[in-house]
C-alpha cells in the first residue's frame, strides 16, 4: 500500500477507511484504482474533490 504521499512525497500518510488514503503533509486524499492514484482535496464540509489523476498503474 501507500507508503508516500503521490503528491508530496511525504510519508505522513495515513489510511482512512478502506482504498482511501489521507497526507498529513498537503491535506489531500487518495485514493488507488485500476486507472490510476486519483488525488482529491477536501472542501469545508469534508467532502471529497477530485483534482487529479496520476496516469494507469500498469500490472496490477
Ligand atoms: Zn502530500
Amino acid at each position: 500500500m501507500f507508503e508516500n504521499c503521490p503528491a508530496c512525497g511525504s510519508r505522513q500518510v495515513g489510511r482512512v477507511g478502506g482504498e482511501r488514503f489521507y497526507c498529513w503533509e498537503c491535506c489531500i486524499e487518495f485514493t488507488l484504482s485500476k486507472r490510476g492514484i486519483r488525488l482529491f482535496t477536501l472542501d469545508e464540509e469534508g467532502t471529497p474533490l477530485e483534482f487529479k489523476t496520476i496516469g494507469a498503474v500498469e500490472g496490477v
